[in-house]
């Protein structure tokens, strides 16, 4: 992704000198990082590339005034820094804009620094002529991204070194560029650079996200954790003190420290679980890194550190994990424990070693290096940290062959595949399948092969009888049964996990399909003949019109799944002998299920068209448009506008649970939208209300309401349980401001907990 930049040369006179002396810093500052990094031959090699590009974007401004080269300067740094990229890297780092928007081809490119780097530049130029409203131009730029992955790792890693930096600089940008830019960040790059084991900047490419897109929610999380700091730093040098001094006694080299959770994943948590900031118990985790381990001793180390820890904090046995002796599929090691503080608060405790620390925060690349420097650890496990990415770059690349699906799909297959945790299970031999969590006896039969899938009944698991869709766990041992006369349903596509899976199920069920078809065309053309009716279309388009079928395939499809009785096809005969002198018009007969219960559908009640409540693009026009029903906007809300394709312009709010898709998937159908400033009518609210029950509580919060000049209510349902209540109730207000008067007040009713507001 490029950051939108002005062509027009500087005439604003900035000291053109002084510009030249601050790139010059800049690369010095890189050179001066990278230097560790580097062999010899290196720095040579990124001098010309430095060159080059500094040349080529030497008349271009980022959107902010600044020179352009700023840009890949900063992307290179990113890489050798907070990466730990080699010169390769560096140098297509510094290249990584130039193609795509300056006059230098692919082949000077190749032809100056050869075809690997000439390789990885392509796969980071953007294809630009896609543009269309069927496709998604971000979606095919990010499929050709996912498909040089295959070939070469590092351009995912440039690609997220990018963003980064795009996201660190997105202040510059127009407000729905982004939140287009934020969408994207959220829904692909920060999973991918997680998938990566890229810890630290998954963590802030979120942050960054959230600041963007729901400015008050951040900056009211930051300012809480701003607040609670000198608290928390003294609980912090408490809980510590007695582990420091005891590590010491000890002899360890090691470094402590608490671990804030990131704004994002606090937002996250108080999002799922419903509660506030204060309520966010583990809002940081204390971090034990030691120093100058050998690799043999790295797990005695930390499990000798475990054991000290635990012997000031009593453990909590069930939230022990061990990702030494098992590392999680993106390369993770480490050992966590929660432990009850002398305060009666958990604290979890991150105990690992330099290396593994290192891996946790810079993930692949790091690991790569320490591969490189000859550092081996030894595992007892199948699933070492290399076989791990290897094997989830080993899935990627079969999905990639397999896959000619378009590329709004594809993004789809790739996240719900690539993205989730893995599962490692075995087959009855002992061999090691890796699926997606959530995956199920079913998913393991098509892995295992097409035809054990297709006729899979059932599966015993560690030996015990499960049904097709028993979700499996880590390390289950699986053993499919099959029937051969077992055949694929609809419904399997409920319960399946992986792509494969659902490729092969969809496949086997065409196939049915069109074997069925077969059949009902067949038995239908032996009834005509036995009529004496010919077997041609107009028969078939009036057989098709007569029992109400959509085609004339449906109703070859009925017939021969036995759906549509052959014997019901005497009911057209009757009706071709009545009618046959008026050719072609064939009465519609209710035969079909859906009409049989015989209910009626209640038209949908009128939309009433919110009149100028909202101004449309950057010229503030009033055009006709929708609010959306999924998160249900108000005066006041941070909005956007959506073009869809049949339903006009929607206007979502951006904290919508679909606005990261829409957003990351169509971008250029997103279209500024701003609340006028006199809103006149009544947006609809819901409201969820929680607190202690008692005599007259209902009554009293209904009161609030209709007191409430500002607010109409429209309906109320509590419900209590023992001593609680727990209800919705819908309200008609002006704004946001109208919504949060109210919710005050409602708070203030003795006994009222808890208040806000639903988003359908
Ligand atoms: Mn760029």
């Amino acid at each position: 992704m490029k950051p939108i930049e002005t062509n027009k040369p500087n005439l604003n006179g900035i000291d053109e000198e002084a510009e030249r002396r601050e790139i010059l810093k800049r690369y010095r500052k890189l050179m001066r990082i990278a230097k560790p990094y580097l062999k010899e031959g290196d720095a040579g090699l990124i001098k010309r590339a430095f060159k080059m590009a500094a040349e080529a974007h030497k008349d271009m401004r980022r959107k902010s005034g600044e020179p352009y080269i700023f840009h890949p300067l900063a992307v290179a740094q990113i890489c050798v820094e907070e990466m730990g990229l080699g010169a390769t890297s560096i140098a297509a780092a510094l290249l990584h804009d130039v193609v795509e928007d300056t006059d230098i081809t692919l082949e000077e490119i190749e032809r100056e620094f050869g075809s690997k780097i000439a390789r990885i530049i392509d796969g980071l130029t953007k294809i630009t002529d896609v543009e269309d409203s069927v496709t998604s131009s971000q979606a095919e730029n990010f499929k050709k991204v996912i498909l040089t992955l295959a070939e070469d790792v590092r351009v995912i890693l440039i690609k997220i070194a990018d963003r980064l930096h795009n996201m660190r600089t997105l202040e510059s940008m127009a407000k729905h560029k982004q939140l287009k830019i934020a969408s994207e960040t959220i829904y692909i790059y920060a999973p991918l650079a997680h998938r990566l084991g890229l810890y630290s900047i998954k963590s802030e490419l979120e942050d960054l996200y959230l600041r963007y897109t729901s400015p008050s929610v951040y900056n009211e999380i930051v300012e809480k954790i701003e607040q609670t700091k000198a608290s928390r730093d003294k609980f912090i040098r408490d809980f510590i003190r007695p582990i420091r001094k005891a590590l010491k006694e000890e002899g360890y080299k090691f470094e402590i420290k608490g671990r804030m959770k990131s704004v994002f994943s606090i937002y996250q948590k108080m999002q799922k679980q419903k509660i506030p900031f204060e309520q966010v118990y583990d809002l940081f985790a204390i971090r034990i890194i030691l120093d100058d381990v050998p690799p043999q001793q790295e797990k005695a180390a930390c499990w000798k550190v475990y054991s000290i820890v635990t012997d000031f904090y009593l453990p909590n046995p069930d939230r022990l994990r061990d990702w030494i002796s098992t590392p999680r599929a993106n390369g993770y090691e480490s050992l966590h424990t929660t432990v009850m503080s002398r305060t009666g608060q958990w604290v979890e405790v991150q105990i690992r070693t330099r290396r593994m620390d290192d891996i946790a925060e810079r993930g692949y690349a790091a690991h790569w290096r320490y591969k490189e420097s000859g550092v081996q650890v030894k595992k007892g496990g199948k699933q070492s940290l290399e076989t791990g990415l290897e094997m989830w770059l080993n899935r990627v690349r079969e999905l990639l062959e397999k896959n000619g699906t378009g590329a709004i799909e594809f993004i789809d297959d790739f996240r719900s595949n690539f993205f989730s945790d893995e599962i490692y299970v075995f087959t009855p031999k002992g061999d090691l399948k890796v699926l997606p969590q959530g995956a199920t006896a079913l998913d393991f039969a098509f892995e295992i092969h097409t035809d054990i899938g297709k006729t899979c009944i059932g599966a015993k698991v560690n030996n015990k009888l499960v049904s097709i869709n028993y979700e499996l766990k880590n390390g289950d041992q699986v053993e499919i049964l099959t029937s051969a006369k077992q055949k694929p349903s609809i419904d399997w596509l409920s319960f399946v996990k992986t792509s494969k899976a659902k490729h092969k199920i969809k496949e086997a069920l065409r196939e049915e399909k069109r074997a069925f078809m077969k059949l009902g065309r067949e038995m239908a053309n032996k009834k005509l003949q036995q009529w004496g009716v010919p077997c041609n279309d107009r028969t078939y388009e009036q057989m098709r019109a007569f029992f109400n079928e959509k085609t004339v395939a449906d109703l070859f499809y009925d017939i021969g799944s036995g759906e549509l009785p052959i014997t019901e096809l005497k009911r057209f005969k009757e009706i071709l002998e009545t009618k046959g002198a008026r050719k072609g018009q064939v009465q519609q007969m209710p035969v079909k299920k859906e009409n049989k219960d015989g209910v009626e559908q209640p038209e949908p009640p009128k939309k009433k068209q919110p009149s100028d409540s909202i101004l449309i693009g950057d010229d503030y026009m009033h055009v006709p448009y929708t609010l959306a029903k999924c998160c249900n906007p108000i005066p006041g809300d941070e909005i956007f506008g959506f073009a869809t394709a049949n339903e006009g312009i929607k206007i979502h709010r951006t904290t919508c649970p679909n606005a990261t898709e829409l957003l990351s998937k169509h971008g250029n159908r997103v279209i500024k939208a701003t609340w006028a400033s006199v809103a006149e009518e009544s947006f609809l609210v819901g409201l969820y209300i929680k607190g202690t029950d008692r005599v007259g509580i209902v009554n009293d919060v209904s009161k609030v309401i209709s007191n409430d000049l500002k607010v109409n209510m429209r309906s109320i349902a509590i419900d209590t349980s023992d001593t609680l209540f727990e209800g919705t109730c819908t309200v008609m207000v002006a704004n946001t401001e109208a919504l949060k008067q109210l919710i005050e007040k409602l708070k203030a009713i003795p006994g009222v907990e808890e208040v806000k507001r639903l988003d359908y």
